[in-house]
């Protein structure tokens, strides 16, 4: 769908997606659905191996996150943190995107209120906004509170409408999608204990757990 001029309007969601579950792809598609966006491309990190739950490689988070939006347009995956092999910078893969797209198509990056209060902490965080807007999604479990800076920020970016959004870049949204209490950690740790994630996860993703054995206790 093209908007006023044939701009184009792409939602860009990273996270790790260890593994993909159903409050990233309700999120994405309540976003992709409210704003009427050509693509919602799911972004999945390049981690550096750290965690203490049993976790799973980039190929197979990558594999999930394709089962999941297989047959969801305008849901896709972009793969390109995952083909350097360190993590990448928001804003390098905001500015390599950029240079894929044409200067009045907007480009929507969408995190959770988490991730969002996390923003001051990010690799020259100052200049994502030069790429994107940002659209904050509010999730139930939102304990965080946002630094002050971040605080400065919104107080000379937001809009109150996110239907307002204007030009390529620039302004904050809130969003609020259906409220899912749902973590990839709870997702590991119901599978470490043996237990079911069945309606947690698509089925497909579900059958690819199952069919390569993984987040199960080693024992
Ligand atoms: P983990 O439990 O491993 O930290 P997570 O479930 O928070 O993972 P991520 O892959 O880290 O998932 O999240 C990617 C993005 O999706 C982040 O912006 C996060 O805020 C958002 N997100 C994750 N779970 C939900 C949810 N249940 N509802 C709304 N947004 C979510």
């Amino acid at each position: 769908m093209n908007h006023a001029g044939g701009a184009r309007r792409i939602g860009i969601l990273g996270g790790t997606f260890d593994p993909v579950h159903i409050g990233h792809l309700r999120g994405a598609l309540e976003v992709a659905e409210m704003f009427g966006l050509d693509e919602l491309r799911l972004i999945p990190n390049a981690r550096p191996p750290h965690r203490d739950t049993p976790n799973c490689s980039a190929q197979d988070r990558l594999a999930m996150v394709r089962l999941a939006v297989q047959d969801l347009p305008p849901l896709c995956v972009d793969a390109r943190e995952l083909e350097r092999d360190k993590p990448s910078y928001t804003i390098d893969t905001l500015m390599s995107l950029r240079a894929e797209l044409a200067a009045d198509d907007q480009l929507l990056l969408v995190v959770g209120w988490d991730a969002f209060c996390g923003l001051p902490t990010w690799h020259r965080w100052e200049e994502l906004l030069d790429y994107c807007h940002i659209l904050v999604l509010q999730r139930p479990d939102a304990g965080s509170e946002a630094p002050q800076e971040l605080r400065d920020l919104l107080a000379a970016r937001s809009v109150p409408d996110p239907q307002a959004l204007s030009g390529g870049s620039g302004q904050i949204a809130f969003v609020w999608q259906t409220p899912l209490e749902v973590s990839a950690t709870q997702i590991r740790q119901l599978l470490a204990s043996g237990k079911s994630v069945r309606f947690l996860v698509p089925d497909a993703v579900l059958a690819y757990i199952n069919a390569h054995g993984l987040y199960r206790a080693s024992n």
